[in-house]
């Protein structure tokens, strides 16, 4: 869905702007779409 207000992505922690596709991720926070998994860096 797109974000209706400006929040901050719980994966990246960078801002996400009203109108930008975000997702939740497993723990039921927004992050940037496709969803961002912290954890999957190498
Ligand atoms: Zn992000």
């Amino acid at each position: 869905m797109k974000a209706k207000f400006a929040i901050s992505c719980v994966s990246c922690g960078d801002k996400i702007q009203p109108g930008k596709e975000i997702s939740k991720n497993k723990d039921e926070n927004w992050v940037h779409k496709p969803v961002e998994d912290s954890e999957g860096l190498p």
